[in-house]
């Protein structure tokens, strides 16, 4: 009789948990800021357990008691739970990373601790940071991934994502650094998949370096001119400037045999051959495509400009400078977008479109 209430108890402390979410993985966001936010609203949609972390307290404490609200593309409002990094406890099953790259020393150290020896750390950051991540998350539970959607923090609580993410193809494209299918990077997909299409690449740094040639030219653009990206495209010499960017990227990889992959079916290395002019025409029709519907968006280093933050442009176009130092080609303009930058960032410049004629 009582061994039969006890198998009872266990029954129903099974079926309450199954039922109600006791099973679930743990899922984090580690920077919930414009993207992040984002993620976690439509995650948190689409019934995950998922924990929103964020040193911006204000924010955190707005996600708590208001839930996440987004606007812009689509526009709706969600329960979500939100912690600072202090109040972080447990252990999570699958982390994106979504701080910027230049939090990276003191995010992943702390984040290190809450992780298990089969936790997943995938990291969303712009750039190529799988590298730096695995250095100290450690490579058995570092995968990475590129992102094709855009968002602008609004105010605590609040997050814009600048384009339709309702489109028939992939806004995530997430592998494993070794480009091998697992069975982990299909869990992974399978919780992106809560808010769009996900692609499993095989060919990951492929992505990153089609995704830098794309950030290192608009972004990089967005961020010295204070502009969105339909500024952007409707400014002629911005607008010529992006291919020219594009074609410093292009020549480094050619040297050192880097391949590109293709973006929304584009051969991504044509956006920066220009050697003649249909070249040239072709790769501004390129950026006017794919950028079309993304006009409202800015950059996200535009954004930390706006906020006196450090930006990422050492990762972005400070990359491209990198890569062609250690291999002979000379790349001016991501040089020089480094620089100005690096001048707006010390408040020894301000952003304007006028900063494009450094670069012509
Ligand atoms: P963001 O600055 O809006 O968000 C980063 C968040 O990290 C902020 O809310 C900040 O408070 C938080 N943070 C910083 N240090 C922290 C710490 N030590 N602990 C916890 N939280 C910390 O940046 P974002 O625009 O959301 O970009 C995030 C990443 O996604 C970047 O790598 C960016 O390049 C990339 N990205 C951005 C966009 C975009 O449209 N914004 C598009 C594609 C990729």
């Amino acid at each position: 009789m009582i061994r039969n209430q006890v198998w009872n108890s266990y029954i129903n402390i099974f079926l309450y948990k199954f039922l109600y979410g006791g099973f679930k993985m743990k899922i984090a966001i580690y920077g919930a800021g414009a993207m992040g936010t984002v993620l976690g609203a439509y995650l948190a949609k689409s019934g995950k357990n998922v924990e929103l972390i964020d040193n911006f307290k204000e924010h955190v404490d707005a996600l708590n008691e208001k839930g996440a609200t987004i606007v812009g593309k689509d526009n709706f409002n969600i329960k979500v739970k939100a912690s600072t990094p202090d109040q972080m406890s447990g252990e999570y099953d699958y982390v994106f990373l979504f701080t910027k790259q230049t939090a990276n020393e003191i995010v992943l150290p702390h984040l290190k601790r809450f992780l298990k020896t089969d936790s997943v750390v995938c990291t969303l950051q712009n750039g190529v940071p799988e590298y730096s991540v695995e250095k100290i998350i450690g490579g058995n539970r570092t995968v990475g991934g590129t992102v094709l959607w855009g968002a602008t923090f609004v105010e605590p609580g609040v997050s814009e994502v600048t384009q339709d993410i309702n489109v028939d193809y992939p806004l995530f494209d997430i592998g494993e650094i070794s480009g091998e299918i697992t069975s982990r990077i299909e869990k992974v997909a399978k919780i992106l998949e809560g808010m769009c299409q996900v692609e499993i690449v095989t060919n990951l740094m492929e992505a990153r370096w089609s995704k830098v040639l794309l950030n290192s030219s608009m972004s990089g653009l967005s961020a010295i001119s204070g502009a969105t990206f339909g500024d952007i495209l409707e400014n002629d010499k911005a607008r010529s400037c992006l291919s020219l960017i594009a074609s410093e990227i292009v020549k480094v990889a050619e040297q050192i045999n880097q391949e590109l992959a293709p973006t929304h079916g584009v051969d991504t290395i044509e956006y920066g051959i220009i050697s003649t002019p249909n070249e040239f025409k072709r790769s501004q029709k390129h950026f006017i495509d794919f950028y079309d519907d993304k006009r409202t968006a800015k950059a996200s280093m535009l954004q930390d400009l706006e906020k006196n933050r450090k930006t990422e442009v050492e990762m972005i176009n400070g990359f491209v400078v990198e890569a062609g130092e250690k291999c002979g080609v000379t790349t001016p303009r991501n040089k020089k977008i480094v620089e100005i930058v690096n001048r707006i960032e010390k408040g020894r410049q301000s952003c304007s479109m006028n900063n494009i004629e450094e670069l012509i």
